[in-house]
């Protein structure tokens, strides 16, 4: 690797060099024109226009192309030359015009160095291109975190997956059920949440280091969508029929839809906050996609494959389930710390009536969860049943309502597969990490042979 004074030192020669040609070249020309001033062709005076003109591409082209017409030379090498610098000078023209007032005018309001204080979760006018100072470390933190745990779907080694899948009576209808299922509900739900993130959401916080937080998470809900297809293409599964799942299973297309109706709204690009009803507009979107979508949502399926890959079924789908799971308890975390933040720096967009819809929210979302997990699961499998996801759910229901603050709707619910409470555990992320599997195949290089 090269020092920085090396490096100076290449680029210099490299400059140098390239000064030292284009010399030469013109040196060689003069001489040339020199030692023969009569021989040298005068160049074609129409040419230098000429490769500016398009090429003949349709009919009307081509039948005037049959009939003579004089060929156009190519330009000469110093006819090029006064070409290129013709351009170069029209682009010192334009920066001499350049108006710098546009765009600048924007920032008016915001023109100062940015102090901690200035800095605000939403409706903010500080300049939002000045990252630091931090105010909301946290929202850092989580940036920090998420890059330290970037990982990629074709790490994992599927072929254990292939053969299973592949055997006729290595999986119970019950499992197989459970897999399609939830590959046609995830394989969609990532891109949602992420068209929300980048269509609807991004621009309305107005905090920078909250912003570098979404951009690190826009880009794991694309990687989850690449896990997805990874499985759905190792597996051979039918592409068309489970991407298109939520539009045509009815317990999926719900969950979808109910999401979506609150991305509707914010993704207007019109749609902006500063009215209590705009900023609660927001608020509820970030309910419904953190909470609910990647909080409650996601949750079935994820205990669903899980409990397989613990019974030594389809190990490597449940390894790639198991890393977005760790990244989505990091999304759910930046979310919930969001809303909070927003309720603290606007107390008055909590209203009675908002926390009565907040908590109708997360009730609606647990009740389709729960109409997902009968869908999924008409009998006992893996060791679990519909009653005990619906528990679980509940319980699940409760720690959303009292992580924003709400009082809890399921008196008493337990957990009833704490195994997913240590599967999450972000302490363990160390570990889990390093005993990963790193060999691994493309999907399009595996063999059902
Ligand atoms: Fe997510």
């Amino acid at each position: 690797m090269l020092s920085w004074d090396e490096f100076d030192v290449e680029e210099n020669t490299s400059t140098a060099s390239a000064t030292k040609t284009k010399a030469d070249a013109v040196g060689a020309q003069a001489r040339a024109a020199q030692a023969a001033p009569v021989a040298a062709p005068k160049p074609a005076p129409a040419a230098p226009v000429a490769p500016a003109a398009p090429a003949p591409t349709n009919r009307m082209d081509s039948a005037t192309a049959a009939s003579p017409r004089p060929v156009q030379a190519e330009p000469s090498e110093s006819e090029s030359e006064v070409i290129a610098s013709e351009a170069v000078q029209a682009a010192i023209d334009a920066l001499e015009e350049l108006d710098l007032t546009v765009g600048i005018d924007e920032l008016a309001e915001s023109a100062q160095r940015v102090a901690v204080d200035d800095k605000r979760m939403i409706n903010c006018r500080a300049d939002l291109n000045q990252l630091v100072p931090f105010k909301y470390d946290w929202a850092w933190q989580k940036y920090l975190d998420g890059c330290s745990n970037h990982w990629m779907p074709q790490e994992v080694n599927m072929n254990a997956d292939i053969a299973l899948w592949k055997s006729k009576t290595g999986l119970t209808e019950d499992e197989r059920l459970i897999v399609k299922r939830n590959l046609g509900f995830f394989s969609t739900a990532d891109s949602l949440v992420a068209n929300n993130l980048v269509l609807a959401v991004y621009r309305l916080i107005t905090n920078p280091e909250c912003r570098q937080y979404i951009l690190r998470q826009a880009f794991e809900e694309a990687i989850h969508t690449h896990a997805y297809q990874y499985c759905i293409e190792s597996l051979a599964m039918d592409e068309g029929e489970i991407f298109n799942m939520y539009h045509e299973v009815p317990s999926v297309a719900k969950k979808a839809s109910w999401g979506l109706k609150y991305t509707q709204e914010l993704s207007d690009p019109n749609f902006n906050t500063g009215t209590r009803e705009t900023d609660q507009a927001l608020l509820k979107n970030l309910i419904a996609f953190y909470c609910c979508l990647e909080g409650i949502f996601f949750y079935c399926g994820f205990t669903q494959i899980l409990s397989m890959g613990r019974r030594n079924k389809m190990t490597g789908t449940s390894e790639q389930f198991q890393y977005i799971l760790r990244d989505e308890s990091m999304h759910l975390n930046f979310g919930i710390d969001m809303i909070n933040q927003i309720k603290l720096e606007n107390p008055s967009l909590w209203t009675d009536k908002m926390k009565e819809e907040a908590t109708q929210m997360i009730l609606q979302a647990t009740q389709l969860e729960i109409e997902y997990a009968r869908d999924t699961m008409p009998r006992g499998v893996l060791g679990m049943n519909a009653p005990m996801m619906e528990e679980y759910l509940q319980f699940i229901a409760n720690r959303r309502l009292v992580q924003i603050g709400l009082p809890e709707q399921f008196k008493g619910a337990k957990n009833p597969f704490p195994w997913m409470s240590e599967i999450m555990d972000l302490r363990k992320e160390k570990n889990f990490f390093e005993t990963r599997v790193i060999e691994y195949q493309t999907g399009g290089a595996l063999s059902w042979e």
